[in-house]
Order: C-alpha cells, then structure tokens, then sequence
C-alpha cells in the first residue's frame, strides 16, 4: 500500500488559503479562498472565514475541478490481482482523478445489465466515481450486439470492446445505431487485425533493427476511417480511444470540421515516447496501439494543440510481474499511468511544448466530462467538491513508493516529471499525497 497517500473523510469546515484557482470553464485563475462545509462547496474567493473552520495555508497551489479518466483497466471481476475497483480508486485519487470510466474487458467481460449493476454496486463504497462502459458485443466476440439498452439502464455510460477492435463493418454500423438511440459515443479500439498481424511494435526502422514483429500505422488509421465513415452517415457518437498516428490526426480533424459528433483522446505515453524508446526492449512499452515513431509523436501534440484531440485519457492497464518479465513478444500490452498522468503532461504540453496550464487543465476536465454528459460546472456553490491540489512547478522522480495500484508495470519509473498533485477530494474524503 502506498505510504504517500492518506485519505481522510473531509472535516465539517474546510478552507483551502492563498490558492490559485483555475476555473477550466471561464479559462481564468484567480487568487482566493475556498470553503467546503459538508462536502459542498460554500464560498470561493474573499469571504469572512468561519473561527470553527479547519485551514490549509496552500500558498503555490493551484485548486480546480478532479480530473476525469474516460479510459481505465480495473480489472475487477476476475483479475483482482492485478488491480480492484478499490486499489484502482485509491492509484485515481494519487493522480488527482476524481472521476473514471471503466473498460469492460475483464474476466468475464461486463456484457450484461448484471454485470453494469455490479460495478455500481461495487463502486459505491469506492472513494471515486466510477461509471462503467459496457460491452459492445457479448463476450466481446465481435459478433452480437449486447443489450445495450438495458444496459444502458442499469448505468453503463457508453459502449467499447476496447482491447478488442470490432472487425466487422456492419456490427460497427449497428452498434452506431443503437448508440445513437441512447445518445451515447461508441469506443472503438482501432486496429485492423489483418493488418496489425503479429506486430508487437510499431512497423518502421526500429522495428526491423530489433527484429521485432510491426504494426504498421495504417491497421489504426484505416480502422478509424471506417468508423469516422460510418458514425457520418449513422449521425451516432464517436469517440476515438489512444490516437497514436499522424494519418489518424488526419482523418479526425477532417471529419471533425463536418460532424460535431466526433470527439479523441490520446495518451501521456504516446505523447511523450517514441520507438526509439524501445531500444532496450523495455516490456513497459509494450502497449496497443504501439508507441509510434517521432514524426507520429509529433502529429499528436499538433493535435492537441489545434483542439483535433479533445482529451487526455491514461488507458491505465496494470499487468503483474510476470507477464512483464518475459520477451518483448510475449509480454501482454498495457501499463498503468493514473499516478504519473499530471506529472508527465504538465512536463510536455506545457513546459516543452508551450500549452497553456488552462487549456491543460481542461483536457483533463471539462472536456472528458463534456464527450460523457458528465455535470462540468464544479466550481459552482453548492456543488460537491470535486476538486484536485497541485503543485503545477514542482519537479519530482516517479517511482514505486508513488504507486497505489496493485501493479507497477511503468515505463515512467525513475524520469523526472514536473507538476505534483498534493491534494485529491472526493465524495467526502480528502486525499493527501506526501
Ligand atoms: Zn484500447
């Protein structure tokens, strides 16, 4: 368990002072105070503090809206070695996520009306929020629609076989249509089998000096040109997961300027490493779709920039040890990223690559929330505090005492990262992170 976080439950009065407010929804950062009483908050700016009120001098902080996660693995039910509901909640909160969509891919896969109930159930006593994505197909076989609508019902807030790309046209086609019935994006992981083949690694130079299998860029961006095609003439949701080519960037910013349905995320690792990165046959790298070459990077980075991406999502998969610990080609694809999220793309987008904080911080809230339907006015009095701490300049080395998951399969251990979460509140509790 990780020593550096401790959760408390919220006391009756508290006053968060000297802090710098981002409010991701006017796009503008003032200096004040912040006073939750009873899990809501009360007053935010100058106002006369109550004596019985507990405070935290925050001074060099920056307070705003919990970060919102449309893509993560928990692994509850059937690998609960891996990770739980619970431990996921607690590695979300390290993070400064207050909010979380889970990936249904787990064993068995939640493809039922019973199955949505009983993430709800189980995350009820979960210190975040937790909404479920239900199967697209039942047991993400790729061939029947599942019963989406009682699903839907029952809580599940979109549809993926995420893991799984859907091959088939025309099961993608009807998937749209029921979706678009119940107002709700399909996430289609987008690789083309055929052509994705064997490959463990993106197709290029690198992969044939490793002499490792490639992937070559075309099986995603084919696949997510299909599906921009299809969600046009259907008129249902899209939303594109982990966005990792320049052609994919392409065919979204096309589609994107005559369909206001569509919407992308991409993640801190396809932004932040290359092929080249793999040099060392580092199994941490080893995700789906693969880390591109640099030209690839670049193109995503674009993509934010120009607003063609509407959000940063971790796609956080925890794997144990030992299918880590094995050849590049056997090892399974995944790593974990709620933990190192922040660090990683305050870093990039804004210290490298000049992205305002503002626009930072709205890609990992109000624009996750604004594709999900989720309420995004959290700064509002008499809303329930949701709400992240970070320290935006401060530099730091991840390593496994920062992890709360049950995994650690990260390449991000030991690389410096600038911008620390401190404090995480939600439903009722406050996180601390030391
Ligand atoms: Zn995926």
């Amino acid at each position: 368990m990780n020593k550096k976080l401790n959760i408390k439950k919220l006391p009756k009065k508290l006053i968060f002072q000297h802090v710098n407010i981002l409010d991701p929804l006017k796009e503008k950062v003032f200096k004040g105070n912040v006073l939750i009483i009873n899990g809501k908050i009360s007053e935010i700016g100058k106002f006369e503090q109550p004596a019985d009120a507990k405070t935290i001098n925050c001074e060099g902080l920056t307070l705003t809206h919990g970060f919102c996660d449309l893509h993560v693995h928990f692994r509850e039910p059937g690998d609960e070695n891996k990770e739980t509901l619970m431990s996921g909640s607690r590695a979300a909160l390290a993070g400064g996520f207050t909010r979380v969509c889970t990936m249904p891919n787990t064993t068995p896969p939640i493809d039922s009306p019973e199955s949505i109930s009983f993430i709800i159930q189980k995350s009820k006593d979960c210190p975040i929020h937790i909404h479920p994505f239900g199967a697209v197909t039942q047991g993400q076989k790729g061939k029947e629609i599942t019963e989406m609508g009682l699903m839907y019902q029952a809580g599940a807030v979109a549809f993926s076989d995420d893991g799984l790309p859907i091959q088939n046209g025309l099961v993608m086609r009807k998937a749209l249509e029921y979706s678009k019935m119940l107002d709700v994006p399909i996430i289609n992981h987008a690789e083309d089998d055929c052509l994705r083949c064997d490959g463990v690694m993106n197709e290029g130079i690198m992969s044939t000096r490793l002499g490792l299998p490639g992937n070559p860029s075309i099986s995603e961006s084919t696949m997510v040109h299909r599906d921009l095609k299809l969600a046009e003439m259907t008129g249902a949701k899209l939303h594109v997961p982990h966005v990792s080519t320049a052609a994919s960037v392409k065919h979204i910013k096309e589609m994107k300027s005559v369909n206001n349905k569509i919407t992308a995320e991409v993640t801190p690792h396809h932004l932040f490493f290359n092929d080249e990165d793999l040099v060392n046959y580092n199994t941490n790298l080893k995700v789906a779709p693969p880390i591109r070459n640099n030209s690839s990077r670049k193109a995503l980075i674009k993509g934010i920039k120009q607003g063609v991406i509407d959000c940063i999502a971790t796609d956080h998969a925890p794997h144990s040890l030992h299918e880590k610990e094995t050849t590049f080609d056997c090892a399974s694809f995944g790593m974990i990223g709620l933990e190192s999220c922040f660090g990683i793309v305050k870093r990039l987008l804004v210290d490298e690559e000049g992205l305002s904080l503002i626009h930072l911080v709205k890609l990992l809230t109000i624009e996750p929330r604004r594709i999900m339907g989720f309420s995004s006015n959290l700064l509002e009095i008499g809303a329930e505090a949701e709400l992240v701490l970070f320290d935006a300049n401060k530099s730091w080395k991840f390593d496994k005492a920062n992890i709360s998951s049950k995994s650690s399969n990260s390449p991000f251990l030991g690389k410096e990262l600038i911008g620390k979460v401190k404090y995480t509140i939600s439903k009722g509790n406050i996180a601390e992170i030391i």
